[in-house]
């Protein structure tokens, strides 16, 4: 994928700068080593606390290092000699995940503390960290038909527990780096991402994925019945893979946006129903639906407002949901039949 860099943009990168991105060997952090691999840039260092035998992706020209990052020795090691560092390990997953462990969700705030430093300290010429919607106000998202959040929605402050006030102190963070020291840091308000090589089961998984995977066991056990979390009223909007890591990118290399949040994600809103349906079409299938109405559901909407990101960039997230949606399908259903013939796979 040859990215142009838009009117504000611009890599002023050597193909043999150092570029080190943490959270490496999970969905979001694993893509974008290998964009910046078929980039052309030569030099990548790639960062997680799992193993590597379980990282969801390894791209072979890129050096994989196993370390805890909420160590700060760990983060001083992995930033060394890095011309630009991508933050985007935390612990997290969907909703299931993060209003169950909320401690573990805020002691994410370590990495970021630390990596921060070990950047500053490094000499590195900007920071990037992977911030999310879940920041906003959730006194803003409490009807299935809620208008769009803007960046200014974040304040007056009323974050969701754990996770999302984890992102928002980390936010201040790169803010204050660059207002007191000087490192240039950029910030992304990650809206739902999706795609292959992300979660899909065990637990983290978020809706598409976890849908795509129900539908996809149904029609192989023949059952005709499909599980939803929720009453399927609430709202998303939710971004191709390809479309974060092209938002990252310019995000990073656009000096308008300087320790200024911005949101990444689309403005295509639908409800979890809709979502389901959508699926089914892709699966040739129709389900009977049955609502856990004791599920974790979080807000009841959240839209992104794209207003300022277009203004800035004169680009947007843009891959049609049902697009995206398909290949996702396409790869959970690999993954899934692999796991039934006892290959190893990806969750
Ligand atoms: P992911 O869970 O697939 O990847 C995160 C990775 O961070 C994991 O591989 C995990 O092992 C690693 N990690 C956790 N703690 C670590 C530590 N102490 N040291 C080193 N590595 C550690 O999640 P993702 O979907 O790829 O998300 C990447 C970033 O984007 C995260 O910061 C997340 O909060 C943010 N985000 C994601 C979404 C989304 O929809 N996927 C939405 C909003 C924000």
């Amino acid at each position: 994928m040859n990215v142009p860099m838009t009117a504000a943009t611009s890599r002023d990168m050597k193909k043999d700068d150092l570029i080190v991105i943490s959270g490496a060997g999970g969905f979001i952090g694993g893509s974008l080593v290998r964009y910046y691999c078929d980039q052309g840039f030569t030099r990548i260092r790639a960062i997680d606390k799992k193993p590597l035998p379980e990282w969801y992706q390894r791209t072979p020209a890129a050096e994989c290092l196993s370390m805890d990052l909420s160590e700060y020795s760990n983060c001083v090691r992995a930033c060394e000699g890095a011309t630009e560092v991508y933050n985007l390990a935390a612990d997290m997953g969907g909703m299931g995940f993060i209003e169950r462990f909320r401690v573990e969700c805020l002691r994410s705030v370590l990495i970021n503390a630390h990596m921060i430093e070990a950047a500053y300290r490094a000499g590195t010429r900007r920071y990037f960290y992977s911030s999310s919607a879940c920041v906003y106000n959730t006194t803003l998202q409490q009807d299935p038909n809620v208008r769009a959040l803007k960046e200014s929605d974040a304040y007056p402050a009323m974050a969701e527990r754990g996770y999302g006030w984890e992102k928002l102190i980390s936010e201040m963070f790169c803010q204050e780096y660059w207002a007191e020291r000087g490192l240039e840091t950029h910030i992304a308000r990650f809206h739902n991402v999706y795609g292959p090589n992300g979660t899909w089961d065990g637990g983290r998984e978020k809706a598409p994925a976890a849908i795509c995977r129900k539908v996809i066991q149904a029609k192989d056990m023949g059952q005709h019945e499909i599980l939803i979390w929720g009453d399927g009223t609430a709202t998303r909007s939710f971004q191709y893979i390809d479309d974060c890591l092209r938002g990252v990118d310019v995000i990073m290399h656009c000096e308008d946006l300087i320790a200024t949040p911005v949101n990444l994600g689309t403005s295509e809103l639908v409800s979890v129903d809709e979502l389901v349906t959508i699926v089914e079409e892709i699966g040739g299938v129709r389900l009977e639906r049955r609502y856990d109405l004791a599920a974790p559901r979080g807000v009841a909407g959240r839209n992104s407002d794209n207003t300022f990101i277009r203004s800035v960039l004169n680009w947007e997230p843009n891959t049609p949901l049902r697009d995206g949606l398909a290949k996702t399908y396409a790869w959970i259903e690999k993954q899934y039949f692999d796991r039934k013939a006892g290959k190893r796979i990806v969750t």
